[in-house]
């Protein structure tokens, strides 16, 4: 199962998954409601903090 960066809940279907835009290296998952929201999310590797 794959969590949510943000708020940590489970994410089945309609989230979006990327790679961290500064280092590339970490997966970024985002729930809908997070993204929708936009909540802040931070990349495990470097820190980086995005919307
Ligand atoms: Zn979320
Ligand atoms: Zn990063």
């Amino acid at each position: 199962m794959k969590k949510c960066t943000s708020c940590g809940i489970e994410v089945v279907d309609r989230y979006t998954e990327f790679k961290c835009p500064n280092c590339g290296k970490t997966e970024i998952v985002r729930c809908r409601s997070c993204r929708v929201l936009g909540t802040k999310y931070v990349c495990g590797n470097c820190g980086w903090t995005g919307p």
